[in-house]
């Protein structure tokens, strides 16, 4: 019998239970060889294989063509803020940066300090609520790079459509990659942190065109350079063994699960539900323009703040975890990313009518 909780956690976020078991299974004495990946040389043939398995995996995943390379760095998605400037931005280049929400600003502040930053456009005039239209964003002619972050995970803001640019589109899935399918060669980079939607935290993919390495600033430290990353089969130095292998039995997990085609009809049931259980209620509420609604992270608020306390220790006790907001947004936050199912969000939507019939 598992005990096991929904968990609501923005990062490091639910892992699917059948993963978690396979590792369980394998933990001691991985295919009869008689040790743990955690233990394996990474360059060992086993290894690689393991290594070599997640990356072809998520390439059928997401169709990533031939001319991309798939990284699996460390640093997180933070230290692509300072790798992306430092390999995709020269001396004397501009990049134009999207102002979203916090993530997309901790992305700006990083960049400055390599080179001049556009922010082309930003969410600010509607209160980080709604999206900026690209009609609006004042672009550089000639920019390095554009870049945004699809889903800002604090806010509950994503991007329901690809911005059109000449420069390449750089931009932070962290938090929605694997959702819901997309057209890579769209992007220029995509990158996402592992701890929402692909595995363990400790390791960040990135997806990168091959025309855009070799740019690196000759200061770019050895182990910050994409090319150097790529050359090396991202094992430059030893890499986040144990979170790749993980994250290949979670690529695994999504293709019995029927890929990202199916994740998206699911996930939009889960947020569809969800949205329009608060929409119907005088009691919650979600303050976000609908066309720019998150599909994996849900902000809500209780219209009496005074019950927060007592909404979230009920959840607690029901098993209902980390539904706290962001400390700088306060409220409610449910994130619901690929490994919780329809049944989390029938137990959230049944807690919160029923907290709503007793205090509201
Ligand atoms: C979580 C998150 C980050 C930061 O990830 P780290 O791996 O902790 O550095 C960056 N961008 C987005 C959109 C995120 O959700």
């Amino acid at each position: 019998m598992s005990n096991r909780a929904f968990n609501f956690c923005a990062g490091p976020a639910a892992l699917p239970e059948a993963v978690l078991k396979r590792a369980q299974a394998e933990m001691l004495d991985w295919h009869g060889k008689g040790l743990s990946v955690m233990e394996m040389s990474h360059r060992s043939d086993d290894y690689v294989g393991i290594a070599e398995a997640a990356e072809r995996n998520l390439r059928e995943l997401l169709s990533i063509p031939a001319h991309y390379k798939v990284l699996f760095l460390q640093g997180g998605a933070s230290q692509q803020f300072a790798e992306i400037p430092l390999n995709l931005l020269p001396e004397n280049a501009t990049a134009d940066y999207i102002d979203t929400g916090i993530w997309s600003r901790k992305a700006i502040d990083e960049a400055r300090r390599y080179g001049p930053v556009n922010v082309a456009a930003s969410a600010k005039p509607s209160n980080y609520m709604d999206l900026p239209a690209q009609a609006q964003w004042q672009l550089t002619p000639g920019a390095a790079y554009i870049h945004y972050a699809s889903n800002e995970t604090i806010g509950g803001l994503q991007f329901g459509w690809v911005p059109q640019a000449d420069a390449p589109l750089v931009v932070d899935m962290s938090s929605d990659i694997l959702s819901r399918p997309l057209d890579v060669t769209q992007f220029g980079m995509i990158y996402a942190g592992a701890q929402k939607n692909i595995g363990p935290s400790g390791l960040v993919v990135v997806i990168i065109r091959e025309d855009l390495l070799g740019k690196a600033r000759a200061v770019c430290p050895t182990m910050l350079n994409y090319t150097i990353a790529a050359e090396h089969g991202s094992m430059y130095n030893t890499p986040a063994t144990y979170s790749w292998y993980l994250a290949g039995l979670v690529f695994e997990w999504l293709k019995e699960q029927g890929g990202v085609g199916a994740m998206e009809q699911r996930n939009r049931a889960k947020k569809d539900r969800l949205y329009a259980f608060i929409d119907n209620s005088d009691f919650y509420s979600n303050p976000i323009a609908p066309a720019a609604r998150s599909w994996m992270n849900v902000p809500f608020r209780l219209a009496d703040e005074a019950l927060n306390k007592a909404f979230l220790a009920g959840a607690d006790a029901r098993g209902l975890l980390n539904l706290k907001g962001h400390r700088t947004v306060g409220g409610m936050r449910a994130s619901i990313y690929n490994a919780l199912g329809q049944d989390a969000i029938e137990a959230l939507v049944a807690y919160m009518a029923e907290f709503e019939k007793e205090r509201g």
